[in-house]
Formats: C-alpha cells, sequence, structure tokens
C-alpha cells in the first residue's frame, strides 16, 4: 500500500533542476510581447479608429461595428505575426478558474485567414454546461460572449486571447467580470462627483488593485500520491511535522532552487503576457510562497491574477511541481489568501488614499478613507460574504485560523488625525481663519506605515496609501470581492455628495459642509475599527458587543447578499439585478454543497480503503508480536495496548464514516439549495471532518512509517 508514496519520494530525490535563462537581461525588451495592447493598438491602427477605441474603453462606451472590424482584423494579422492560428473568447464563469473555445482563423471555404468585427464582439460558446443558478432553463443553453475592449488581447500559445463578459441570451450575467466592470462603473461616476466638489478637472476616477498572490509548491509525484490533494486541492488529513512553521525560518529564507528555477520561468511568461509581476519571496509557512505584481486598473489586473495562476500551474507542470491556491491546503500551517490591495487614482494622477502635504488635497484623501470606512462599516457583512468560500471557511472562522469578522485596521497616526478631526468638526471657523489648522488637518503626515505599524491580523488595513482586502482566498476570482468593495464605495461616496449638497443648499460653506458629514461619517463607523490582535478570543467578544457580524461558515455568509439592503444596492447601481444577485448566491451555494461532498468522499474513500486496511495489517504484525512474547514469557502489554489504541481508532473511523455516508444521502434529498448548503456544512463538514481526521492522524502516529499508505507532510513541505 505504501508503494506508491515511496515510489514518489524516489523520484523526488532523483529530480533535476531545470535550466531557465531569462530571454533578454533587460525585461523591457519582451515585456509585454504578447499583448495586443494600447501600443500596438496606435501602431496597427488608423488614428481615427484608435482613437474611437480609447474614448470607449475610457467612457464604458459601445464599440461600433466598422471600428470592431478594423480592431480585429488589425488584431489578426499581429497575431499571426506572432505565431497564432487560433482565436478564443476569454471569459471568466462562475465556477472559478477561465473558460474558452477555440476558433481557427483560417476559413476553408474562403481559403484564407479571416476574423471579423462580429466575431471579435461576439460569440456563443455552448453555456448549457456553465452554472446559472436557474437564470437559464436547460431548453434556452444559450449565452453570448461579449467582448471587453477595457483589458487588451493576448497570444497564449498558439491563440488569440479575447476577454469577454459572458451574458444570457436573455441579458444576465453569467460571469464573474461583467459585475465587476458595473460596480467599476458606478466607483467611477461617484469618486469622479466627489471628486468635482474639490477639483472640477478631475473627470474620471480609475480604481486600482494589486493583488499578492499567496501559494504552496509541492513536487508533481508527492502530490499525484495524495488522492485528497488532486481531488480537493487539500490534504484532509496530514499529522503535523516535527517542525512546521514555529521557527519561522522559511519567511523571507532563500528560496528553495527548484522553487526558484520555476517561479523564473513563471516569471518570464508573465511578463511577456504584460503582468507586471515584481516581487517574489518565501512566505512563513514552509513551501508556502507568495507572488505580487505592481498594481494596474482592477479588470486589467484580476484578468492578469487570473491568468497568472493559470501560467503557474502550466510552468509548474515543466519543473515537475505542483502550485497549490486552497486556502487551507495543510491543517496546522497558514493559510493562503490573495491580499487585494485597492484605491482609487484620479485621471489627473491623485491617488485618493495618499495623505499629501497640499490642505486641499488632504481633505479630499479624507474624504476618501472615511467614507470607505463607513462603507465598510455599513455592509461589512456583505463584505465578508463576497469572500465566502468552502476553503477559505477552513481559513476564516476555524478553529486555528483568523475571525470571519470585518474590521479595519488604520494606524496609530490616522486615529489621532480622525480622533481630532471628530473633536474639532464643529469648531467655529471665523473669516480669515485658517480652517485646515483649525481642524487640525493641514498636515497629516505622508504616512509611510512601517513593518512594526502593520497590523497583519486585520481582513481590511490601510496601508499608508492603500487598502489592503487580506481576506480574499488564494483560489478565489478577486473579482468577486472587488464587485462588493467597489459598490459599497460607490453607494457611500453618493450618499456623502447628497448630504454634502443638502448642507451647502442649507447655506454651508462647501469644505465645512465636507467637514459636517465626515464628522459624522467618523462617529458613526467607529465600531468597524480595529487595531488591536484581529486573532485573538477578546476581539471576538467585543466585536459581539460591537455587533459587528461574525458569520463563520459560508452558506450561512452568502445570505448577506440576500438582504433588502444589499439586493437593492447592487440593483441601484446597475451591477446585479435581483434575479442575478439570487442566482449568483444558489450558484455559491451550490458549489459549497459539492466541495463539501468531494472532501467527504475523498475522507470516506481514504479512510476505509488505505487508512483501515494499514492499519489492521500493521494491527496483525503487531498481534503476532504479542502472542510470540507471551509465548516466551516475556511481558507483552505495551504492545496490546497499542493494538487496542489502533482498535479504538479504527472503529472510530469506521463508525464516523459510515454515519457520514448516510447523513449524505440525507442531505442530499433537501431539495432547497440554502437548507441543503447548512446541512452538508453543520451534518456533515462540522460533525464528521475532524473527528475522522483526528483518528487517522493519531494512526499516522502509530502505524511503522514502512507501511503507511499517504505521504507525509514533512514529505511533502520540505523541498529543496
Ligand atoms: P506591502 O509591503 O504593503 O505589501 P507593496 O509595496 O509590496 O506593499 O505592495 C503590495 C501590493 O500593493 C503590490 O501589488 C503593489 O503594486 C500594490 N499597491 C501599491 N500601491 C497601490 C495602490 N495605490 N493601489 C493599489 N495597489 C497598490
Ligand atoms: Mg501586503
Amino acid at each position: 500500500m505504501a508503494q506508491l508514496r515511496f515510489e514518489a519520494l524516489k523520484k523526488l530525490s532523483e529530480r533535476p533542476r531545470v535550466h531557465v535563462e531569462l530571454p533578454n537581461p533587460n525585461v523591457s525588451k519582451f515585456f509585454g510581447e504578447n499583448v495586443y495592447g494600447a501600443e500596438q493598438m496606435r501602431a496597427t491602427l488608423a488614428p481615427a479608429v484608435y482613437k474611437k477605441v480609447s474614448q470607449a474603453i475610457k467612457n464604458h462606451e459601445k464599440i461600433d461595428e466598422v471600428t470592431a472590424d478594423a480592431v480585429a482584423s488589425a488584431a489578426k494579422s499581429w497575431a499571426i505575426a506572432k505565431g497564432a492560428s487560433h482565436f478564443t473568447h476569454w471569459f471568466q464563469p462562475m465556477t472559478g478558474g477561465t473558460a474558452e473555445k477555440h476558433d481557427s482563423f483560417f476559413d476553408a471555404l474562403a481559403g484564407i485567414e479571416r476574423f471579423k468585427g462580429s466575431e471579435l464582439v461576439q460569440q456563443e460558446p455552448d453555456a448549457s454546461s456553465f452554472p446559472s443558478g436557474g437564470i437559464r432553463s436547460t431548453f434556452e443553453a444559450r449565452g453570448y460572449t461579449a467582448w471587453d475592449p477595457t483589458s487588451p488581447m493576448f497570444v497564449y500559445g498558439r491563440t488569440l486571447c479575447i476577454p469577454t463578459v459572458f451574458v444570457s441570451y436573455t441579458g444576465e450575467t453569467l460571469d464573474t467580470k461583467a459585475p465587476l466592470l458595473k460596480a467599476l462603473k458606478a466607483v467611477d461616476l461617484a469618486a469622479t462627483k466627489v471628486c468635482q466638489i474639490f477639483d472640477k478637472d478631475i473627470q474620471h476616477v480609475v480604481a486600482s488593485l494589486g493583488s499578492e498572490q499567496e501559494y504552496f509548491v509541492v513536487d508533481k509525484a508527492l502530490f499525484q500520491a495524495r488522492p485528497d490533494l488532486v481531488m480537493a486541492g487539500r490534504s484532509v488529513f496530514g499529522h503535523a511535522p516535527a517542525r512546521g512553521q514555529q521557527l519561522e525560518d522559511h519567511y523571507f529564507g532563500s528560496i528553495p532552487s527548484r522553487v526558484y528555477d520555476f517561479m523564473k520561468e513563471f516569471e518570464i511568461e508573465a511578463w511577456k503576457l504584460g503582468i507586471p509581476v515584481r516581487t517574489r519571496h518565501n512566505e512563513v509557512a514552509p513551501s508556502q510562497f507568495e507572488v505580487a505584481p505592481l498594481f494596474e486598473e482592477v479588470n486589467v489586473a484580476n484578468d492578469h491574477n487570473q491568468l497568472m495562476m493559470d501560467v503557474m500551474g502550466r510552468v509548474a507542470d515543466r519543473h515537475n511541481l505542483r502550485v497549490l491556491f486552497h486556502e487551507k491546503p495543510f491543517a496546522g500551517l497558514n493559510g493562503t489568501g490573495k491580499h487585494n490591495n485597492w484605491s482609487l487614482i484620479t485621471d489627473t494622477g491623485v491617488n485618493l488614499f495618499a495623505p499629501t502635504s497640499s490642505a486641499r488635497d488632504n481633505l479630499m484623501f479624507l474624504t476618501f478613507f472615511v467614507t470607505t470606512i463607513k462603507a465598510v462599516h455599513e455592509h461589512n457583512e456583505l463584505l465578508r460574504a463576497s469572500i465566502a468560500t468552502a476553503g477559505n471557511d477552513f481559513r476564516l472562522g476555524a478553529n486555528e485560523a483568523p475571525p470571519a469578522i470585518m474590521s479595519v485596521f488604520i494606524g496609530s497616526q490616522m486615529t489621532a488625525v480622525l480622533d481630532e478631526l471628530e473633536k474639532k468638526g464643529n469648531v467655529k471657523i471665523e473669516k480669515g481663519d485658517n480652517m485646515y489648522m483649525k481642524l487640525g488637518i493641514d498636515q497629516i503626515p505622508e504616512i509611510i506605515l512601517d513593518a512594526t505599524d502593520r497590523n497583519r491580523t486585520s481582513p481590511f488595513a490601510f496601508t499608508g496609501n492603500k487598502f489592503e482586502f487580506r481576506a480574499v482566498g488564494g483560489s478565489d476570482n478577486c473579482a468577486v470581492a472587488m464587485t462588493a468593495l467597489n459598490t459599497i464605495v460607490a453607494d457611500q461616496l453618493e450618499k456623502f455628495h447628497a448630504l454634502v449638497e443638502k448642507e451647502i443648499e442649507k447655506g454651508e460653506e462647501k469644505r465645512l459642509a465636507v467637514v459636517k458629514v465626515l464628522r459624522e461619517y467618523i462617529k458613526e463607523s467607529k465600531d468597524i475599527r480595529f487595531e488591536g490582535d484581529g486573532y485573538s478570543d477578546e476581539w471576538v467578544t467585543e466585536a459581539e458587543k460591537r455587533k459587528l457580524g461574525h458569520v463563520k461558515n459560508t452558506p450561512r455568509a452568502l445570505d448577506a447578499y440576500l438582504t433588502k439592503k444589499s439586493a437593492e444596492l447592487f440593483e441601484r447601481h446597475g451591477v446585479m439585478s435581483h434575479k442575478e444577485n439570487e442566482a449568483r448566491v444558489e450558484i455559491r451555494q451550490e458549489s459549497y454543497i459539492k466541495r463539501v461532498q468531494i472532501e467527504a468522499r475523498v475522507m470516506g474513500d481514504l479512510a476505509m480503503n488505505h487508512i483501515v486496511p494499514t492499519a489492521i495489517a500493521y494491527q496483525t504484525k503487531l498481534i503476532a508480536n504479542a502472542n510470540g512474547l507471551k509465548g516466551l514469557g516475556v511481558d507483552n502489554t505495551t504492545v496490546v495496548q497499542t493494538i487496542k489504541e489502533i482498535s479504538g481508532h479504527i472503529d472510530i473511523i469506521k463508525t464516523n464514516v459510515r454515519a457520514m455516508v448516510e447523513e449524505r444521502k440525507r442531505c442530499n434529498k433537501i431539495t432547497d439549495t440554502h437548507k441543503r448548503a447548512i446541512a452538508y456544512c453543520d451534518d456533515i463538514k462540522e460533525k464528521y471532518f475532524e473527528v475522522i481526521r483526528d483518528s487517522v492522524d493519531k494512526l499516522e502516529l502509530l502505524v511503522d512509517n514502512e507501511d503507511w499508505p499517504l505521504v507525509k507532510y514533512r514529505e511533502l513541505l520540505f523541498l529543496r
């Protein structure tokens, strides 16, 4: 039974390094060479066409047919010159990951390569196998993909990939990108309106995202010898290694050479695709790493993150490695997140979350800063729901993980500024006074938080010139969290604007009107601010007092989408209709059920067909030994003790696996998806996973190492 494990370990010991050479030491020489971006468009399109396209992108407008034809034709020639023979509409269905269907440029009838504007603009993949949460009846299983010109096309392999949205024939969106684009438009409109209180030159505000991607790397053969990693992306069993992350020696340590080769190669591939990968380092847990690109406009950044995950997977394969993005692949070790660094930047180049030396700009900065905090306070449960997945439940809210409570960390300096503003907000300002000075906002330090002032336990932290939404799961599509965040901020900005207008109408001076509303916001949203240890039990108690949401699992967390407040919020900003919103929640509940179901099955199979037989075989050896000892008149109590212990664990495993199977049968009969998801959570996952695992992990310590069938944590996690 342990044969597979030892074969895999042998392979591991014989792995050669893969030599990787930079195509050119100047990355700028090949960066983006496979992207049909602004530069390439300018070079290949007529100036008038190029202007039309860039205007449409900036103003979130449709591109007309003639322009589309011109772009298609130019993109085709460019792509063919790059070696592409096919094109595909690349989209992000609700299943997670990306999807594509390739068509050849070659038109056999005409005997030439062609690519029409209509093919660029719209395609009809067979949508029947993608989840729709009941939007599509099986009879009209058709939807279409539509070109998203705000994200550049790229050649990947031999295919020209066209970023697209995925929409049903009845107009409902079926992917993660479409609502994101709408949320980004909403935040642009609202933020621009608010900016114009301060600066009429600002015409657009762009939301930016820099997502730090964490991941684990394991050897391919070892991975394949663990059916749980293969099937569920997570190890359902495995005793903690003697050395875990307690030494904290992996963090920023030297990168293991095989992983280093892999990183070098995937960076090269990412650069060619215009993904601005910048930093790489080890994470805290053994075999955990992080890659961070430079921030970009949210939609492009997210496409790049999705593409990068794909690139990493493919490159890893060439290095006989496997990348794990799962939120909690190994119990007892840190989980995997995707920190979403987010900010709003004006078309005049001002980062609205960066304090400056200009007092006027600082009032604008404070406006966006405070309004964001207020938005998170108002909608903290929705934000929590936005990151809810079966995998992330193991990372947030589980025993060893930070709680699933949303709070905002802003650091001591900004706390002082807000306290001051709150206190002085009603100070009488006379003619000729320096208002900014009187309010204590004339000089906000240009805070560059150093590492010591960083609160790494906060799910939503201000880090000097951006907010960092850290609760997003490692395998998740950032679009879901970004849609929620940008929508709630857009909404709060709208409300802020209306309140300020009202004050102005009442005769208040503009800046004082702003201050007045901010002061209210600071007071009202105080409860969401937390500077202490977010992982502590005290915080859980405190958050409860503050009435902050603390929902531990996905099926219940998702309810926050269905409240009147949230549903209307999304509809008000044109991000999602009620129907779309409900459909999405349904899809996510279903996906939760499937994940738990897969894990439960893998667990049952491994426990009953691998672990129990191994334990029995070993026990049989012990019994022979015990009898032998007895025959010789030697004391055999310790052996008998072990035999009994093994029996005890085998009993627990068998009883619980059988009961879990019965429970699944019962759960599967529940027709209501929401109730079924809750049942899968409470009556399967919560009730059985830990108990079964506990006994299996205990057996791992009892059974002879030579016989153990599963690759152990210490073998998986210490690559060189
Ligand atoms: P940290 O040390 O806080 O992790 P880094 O400078 O390494 O800071 O940045 C982490 C990520 O945040 C990177 O992806 C970076 O591009 C991104 N980032 C930096 N500034 C911004 C910003 N204004 N908006 C969005 N993301 C940003
Ligand atoms: Mg960070």
